[in-house]
């Protein structure tokens, strides 16, 4: 039996064999939120899904379906935002590892492509899952992001990244219908001193929506920074089932 399989298009029977074999999951988690003026809505969501897929090729588990509305706080009034409230957020990630650990999961991957997801995930672990359900869960963006921040030619925003040249780049390489290069600019709003320290956040002091530079991406950086991505978050993984004892990649069991 493949070590992953797609939960999108499996049957039941399916799915409780491929569990039996192997009780572990990947959910991703994305967001749909603005992305400036060349990226759509839901570019968060089709990262989470193709890091995913690109994780569960290289390790073991059943991909499910995207989670596309995240804890996206700082957009709320913007136009295209959907959000949920961070204690939403929490039972939804409590609500779906209870539902899994009701057909004998027993760990899942929460494998974010928006940057504050893994906040609620953290809090849900600490306050609702952990003793009290029988599942571990792993929680973390995608990794791999230095190796492409050390390739990509632009100058990062302050600490974060968003419809800039890496965003930009892997939606070439996913979805490149999607992606409207003939109107993509850089934007490099400047950092309030209280940005971070108060209720200040990003949405409040963007001008076109992107922070950083998208000019410089290309389907081949992007298709590079996918598999790059994918290899990291699997190492990441692999490491954690192994280190729990429920899973030992050389024996496959
Ligand atoms: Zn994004």
């Amino acid at each position: 039996m493949n070590t992953w399989i797609d939960a999108r298009g499996a049957t039941m029977d399916e799915i409780a064999a491929f569990a039996k074999a192997y009780p572990f999951a990947i959910l991703p988690v994305g967001s749909f939120e603005q992305h400036g003026p060349h990226l759509p809505l839901d570019t968060d969501n089709r990262i989470a899904e193709a890091m995913a897929l690109e994780t569960a090729k290289r390790s073991v588990g059943m991909v499910l379906p995207v989670l596309n509305v995240g804890y996206a706080w700082v957009w709320r009034g913007k136009p295209g935002i959907l959000t949920f409230r961070f204690e939403t957020y929490m039972a939804m990630i409590r609500d779906i590892a209870e539902s899994l650990a009701g057909w004998g999961v027993k760990a899942v991957f929460v494998l974010s492509a928006h940057g504050s997801n893994p906040q609620p995930v953290k809090h849900a672990i600490r306050e609702l899952i952990h003793e009290k359900h029988d599942i571990a869960v792993l929680n973390s963006l995608y990794t791999g992001l230095d190796e492409m921040l050390a390739e990509a030619e632009s100058e990062r925003w302050h600490n974060d990244i968003h419809a800039e040249e890496i965003e930009t780049a892997l939606m070439l390489a996913i979805a490149p219908d999607l992606v409207h290069m003939d109107r993509a600019a850089a934007d490099y709003p400047p950092v309030p001193d209280d940005y971070g320290r108060s209720e200040l956040s990003m949405g409040m002091f963007m001008r076109s929506g992107v922070f950083g530079d998208p000019t410089p991406a290309t389907a081949e950086k992007g298709r590079r920074w996918l598999e790059i991505g994918g290899r990291r978050s699997a190492e990441l993984w692999l490491g954690y089932l192994q280190r729990r004892g429920l899973y030992d990649p050389a024996s496959g069991a």
